[in-house]
C-alpha cells in the first residue's frame, strides 16, 4: 500500500498574525513558516502505518512556493520516503489543491490520502472532502483513531455530539484530528538524511490543473481589541455588576 500525505506550509502557530496596512491580507514577509500542525499528525499516522507493516511507501506532497521545499524536508526528516513539490506562486485555493492531489494520487497509484482536518491559515476544512468527491473514494473526516483491517479502515470520528465509529473501504481519503497521535520530532541525523531523499518538482500546469484564484479578498481587518476587565472586591460586588449589566 502507498500513502500520500498533503503537507501545507503555513504561518507558524506561535506567530501573532499582523494584518497588512492596505487590508489586502496578512503579513508573511519575514514571518516564521512551518508545517500545518494537523499535517504533522497526518505524516505521523502514515509513518505509524508503514512501521506496523501496513504500507510500503509514504509520499509527502506540498503545493506552494519554492520555499515549501522546507516543509517537505521536514516531512522527509520525520520519515517520509520521498516528496513532491507542486510549485505555484498563486495562493492555491482548496478546490485547486484537491484537483492537484487527485492528479498525484492517480499518477502514483496510492491507496490512501491523509490530510489535515484543516489548514490553520485559511481554516477552510474543504480539501479532503473535495478530494474524496473528485476521486470518488470513501472519506473519513476528523479522525481520532484508525485501524486497517481486510481492505477497510475502522475509524473513530470526532463529531459535535461526541465520537462516531464508522468503517470505510480502501482506497480512501482521511482527514486527521488533533487526538489521533503525537507527532514525532525529526532528529538531527534524520534532518541530515532528509537532504538526500528524493524530492521531485512539478508544476500545476503539468498536472493539467488551473490554480488561478476563484475568490477575491475584499478586505482583511484586525479583530476588535478586547476591552480591559475590572477587578471586583467581593462576590456581592460581582453579583451587583452582573445584575446591572443585565439591566
Ligand atoms: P483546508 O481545506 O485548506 O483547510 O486544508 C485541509 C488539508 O488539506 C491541510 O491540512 C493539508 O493536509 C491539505 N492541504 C491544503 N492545502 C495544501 C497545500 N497547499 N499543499 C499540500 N496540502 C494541502
Amino acid at each position: 500500500m502507498k500513502i500520500l500525505v498533503g503537507v501545507k506550509r503555513v504561518i507558524d502557530y506561535n506567530v501573532s498574525i499582523r494584518v497588512k496596512s492596505d487590508g489586502s491580507g496578512v503579513e508573511k514577509d519575514g514571518v516564521k513558516m512551518s508545517m500545518n500542525p494537523f499535517d504533522e499528525i497526518a505524516v505521523e499516522q502514515a509513518l505509524k502505518i508503514k512501521e506496523a507493516g501496513g504500507a510500503d511507501e509514504v509520499i509527502a506532497v506540498s503545493i506552494g512556493p519554492a520555499k515549501a521545499e522546507d516543509t517537505l524536508r521536514t516531512a522527509l526528516a520525520m520519515g517520509a520516503d520521498r516528496a513532491i513539490l507542486v510549485e505555484s506562486t498563486d495562493e492555491v485555493e482548496p478546490l485547486a489543491v484537491a484537483k492537484i492531489l487527485k492528479a498525484v494520487a492517480e499518477q502514483e497509484s496510492v491507496d490512501m490520502v491523509l490530510v489535515g482536518k484543516q489548514a490553520i491559515d485559511d481554516d477552510s476544512n474543504q480539501t479532503g472532502q473535495m478530494l474524496s468527491a473528485l476521486l470518488n473514494w470513501s472519506q473519513g473526516t476528523f479522525i481520532s483513531e484508525m485501524e486497517i483491517k481486510d481492505g477497510a479502515v475502522a475509524l473513530t470520528r470526532e463529531i459535535d455530539g461526541g465520537l462516531e465509529d464508522i468503517s470505510v473501504k480502501l482506497p480512501t481519503v482521511l482527514t486527521v484530528d488533533l487526538r489521533l497521535n503525537e507527532p514525532r520530532y525529526a532528529s538531527l541525523p534524520n534532518i541530515m538524511k532528509a537532504k538526500k531523499k528524493p524530492l521531485d518538482k512539478v508544476t500545476a500546469d503539468s498536472l493539467g490543473v488551473d490554480t488561478a484564484p476563484r475568490l477575491s479578498v475584499v478586505n482583511v481587518v484586525e479583530p476588535p481589541t478586547r476591552e480591559a476587565g475590572i477587578v471586583v472586591s467581593s462576590v456581592a460586588e460581582l453579583a451587583e455588576k452582573i445584575n446591572a449589566a443585565r439591566g
